[in-house]
């Protein structure tokens, strides 16, 4: 589906986030769970392995040979505390005042002079706070902040005080790798964004910065040593790291990857849930980087499962969570190996993580984690906490709810009751599990077919596909703006009017002809939204969200018309393009709309130049569109903001709206 840039599956989309860090729910705590992330149970593994280990379950008896390794010393302080926090009871009971997370009283450090603007009450403690956990054997840590809060500037004035303070590498071991570099780590749209942060919050000279993406041929380790930042991103690591890789089946020429090279001051990972599976290839890259100390930045450090909290720890490498312990003797690892240790002697089966060992349901397990483990590694603060700090001004919703014309409503019912009746055939054989995919594309298709019908007649695929191998000749149906009939391939059957540049090679746009282009309901009613933006506030800006990128064409289209300039920001951009789109939209007074899907657009970016946001379709996942609106809503905002959603009214959108209603309960409670 070239269309559809955010959808994912049900099962997936419908995964509620949890709603802090603190208070994950029982389901997702349990030992099935773990194992899908931490490798089978020593249990089931030595079941399956032929020279099953007798002693499965010993590891409470007392031996004296293991009596004094680390993990049994471990293992008793633990017990100690489980006797301290008490009775075991679940998430949800009584005791949930008491589970409130104590909150950390922490100095304020003050402002680096190097900075150009003073440093926010709560960014000057974790100033203090995060110089303590490198000082500590953390060496590092997580910063939780909720989005939109200056996580860069608080990660930048580390930076700068921790250089100040002199922390860096061991002055007794030189070491020609040694770097006195930190090494940032984004998403590839927000590496522009680090540079320009940079350069704005810090006194000129301050610190030297090296992008390392696109061509970085030439690029050396002296290169790197006379910058103080060097800027990467998650694929370059990961691709990187493909050319020494261990199990590389064939050494090319060039197996060499300079970032993995040396030996970093400090590495920062920006929107570190990228890392979230521990068993990714980008995970597995970013762990085999090397530095002292080691920082990750996220709003959203646990999106869906305590395991998620795991890769964070690991790349961290926390004494003793991070480590596979050996029962029999004091080796440890942070790798779990596939049937003999590598480093003892001993199976693998004898290796254990306290994170396979603990089960999260139980109360006094998320209580220990929490209290040993997350208070020590991660902070966190909201908006509503820190509202004094940071005095933001006000968020208002509105929903917008239009009426198809009769024409759109006519070809809507018929969509509907069409693929109603391909649904009710699945019932009927029993068959709706075997057709989850197809019943999905239809679910798109009615969503598209409110947005423009466009969407569904003259998609990239042509419009007989699936939908209508189910129905009979006599029920097909034609677009209502242009009359072309669903069943034909739209591509081959017009001719295309004149051509227009700034729309890439596969957009809709070429698939029309222009000269009989009609606009939908939904975009009338976005322009009439945009009106009165304009003419309330001559400067506002607004920032225009779909799921489908042809909407987006759609939506540029139809303003190119109506002579408002707007930018896009999409997946297929390159790096330039995108910066440009993005500085146009900042500085260019014309230029009014930022168009973006959320996968282009939803992380990373700060664009609090506009104040207006304008959702054209609902998502699945409220969580998601907080993310869009978190855009603007945060620190450098002055403006109120106003979040329209347009919704079509006795439509499936409607329903969408209502199932996010139910899954804001769940988020917010
Ligand atoms: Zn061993
Ligand atoms: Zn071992």
């Amino acid at each position: 589906m070239e269309e559809d840039v955010d959808v994912k599956p049900l099962s997936v989309a419908t995964a509620p986030p949890f709603p802090t860090v603190i208070a994950p729910k029982r389901r997702y705590g349990t030992r099935d769970e773990f194992e899908d992330w931490t490798g089978p149970s020593r249990r089931k593994k030595a079941k399956k392995s032929k020279n099953a280990v007798q002693d499965e379950d010993d590891d409470d008896n007392y031996d004296p040979a293991t009596e004094n390794l680390e993990w049994k010393q471990w293992a008793r302080e633990l017990e100690t505390d489980i006797v301290k926090i008490g009775k075991c009871s679940r998430w949800g009971d009584d005791d949930m005042e008491e589970d409130q997370p104590k909150k950390k009283v922490l100095a304020q450090h003050e402002t680096p002079s190097e900075l150009v603007f003073p440093l926010l009450p709560f960014q000057g403690e974790f100033l203090t706070w995060s110089l303590s956990r490198e000082e500590s054997n953390m060496r590092g840590g997580v910063l939780a902040d909720e989005m939109g809060m200056g996580k860069t500037i608080q990660a930048i004035s580390l930076i700068i005080a921790g250089r100040t303070a002199g922390h860096g590498h061991d002055p007794n071991a030189p070491d020609a790798k040694n770097l006195n570099t930190t090494l940032v780590v984004c998403p590839v749209v927000a590496i522009e964004q680090w540079k320009s942060e940079i350069e704005r919050f810090t006194k000129e000279g301050t610190l030297k910065v090296l992008i390392y993406h696109g061509n970085r041929k030439h690029i050396t380790v002296k290169e790197l040593a006379k910058h103080d930042v060097v800027l990467t991103t998650y694929s370059i690591i990961e691709h990187d790291y493909r050319k020494i890789l261990p199990d590389k089946l064939s050494a090319a020429k060039d197996d060499f990857s300079l970032l993995h090279s040396v030996k970093w001051v400090r590495i920062i990972l920006d929107e570190a849930h990228t890392i979230k599976d521990r068993a990714s290839n980008t995970a597995k890259s970013v762990f085999a980087l090397q530095s002292c100390y080691k920082w990750g930045l996220s709003g959203t450090p646990l999106q869906n499962r305590v395991g998620e909290l795991y890769s964070l720890v690991r790349y961290l490498e926390i004494n003793p969570y991070a480590y596979f312990f050996c029962k029999k003797c004091d080796c440890k690892s942070l790798e779990y190996s596939a049937t003999m240790c590598d480093k003892c002697e001993h199976a693998s089966t004898l290796h254990f993580c306290w994170w396979n060992k603990v089960s999260f349901a139980c109360g006094k397990s998320m209580k220990l984690l929490r209290q040993k483990l997350l208070d020590e590694m991660l902070l966190r603060r909201t908006k509503i906490e820190r509202a004094a700090d940071l005095s933001m001004p006000p968020k208002l919703s509105f929903v917008r709810k239009v009426v198809f014309d009769a024409k759109e409503d006519d070809y809507y019912q018929s969509l509907y009751s069409q693929s109603k009746s391909v649904f009710n055939t699945y019932v009927k054989e029993g068959s709706v599990l075997n057709n989850y995919g197809h019943i999905f594309d239809l679910l798109t298709r009615l969503r598209q077919a409110v947005d423009h019908p466009y969407l569904v007649v003259h998609s990239a695929t042509g419009a007989s596909g699936n939908l209508l191998s189910e129905g009979s000749e006599d029920t097909k149906i034609a677009c209502p703006r242009c009359e072309t009939p669903l069943t034909v391939d739209a591509k081959s059957s017009k001719v295309v009017g004149k051509k227009l540049t700034g729309y890439r090679k596969g957009s809709i746009i070429n698939r029309l002809d222009l000269n009989d282009f009609v606009t939908s309901t939904k975009i009338e009613a976005l322009k009439e939204e945009v009106k009165k933006m304009i003419s309330k506030d001559t400067s506002a800006k607004g920032l225009v969200f779909s799921q489908f990128t042809s909407m987006l064409d759609l939506i540029g289209y139809s303003f190119e018309l109506a002579g408002v300039k707007c930018v896009k920001l999409d997946g297929g951009m390159s790096l330039s393009q995108r910066s440009t789109a993005i500085d146009t939209f900042r500085n260019d007074p014309e230029c009014k709309l930022f168009l973006m899907s959320l996968k282009a657009g939803g992380v990373a970016l700060n664009l609090t130049v506009a104040s207006y946001i304008f959702l054209m379709d609902p998502w699945w996942n409220p969580a998601v569109e907080h993310q869009a609106q978190d855009r603007i809503h945060r620190i450098g905002q002055y403006k109120p903001i106003r979040v329209t959603r347009f919704v079509i009214e006795n439509s499936v959108e409607e329903r969408i709206l209502k199932l996010q209603e139910k899954k804001q309960l769940v988020f917010e409670g």
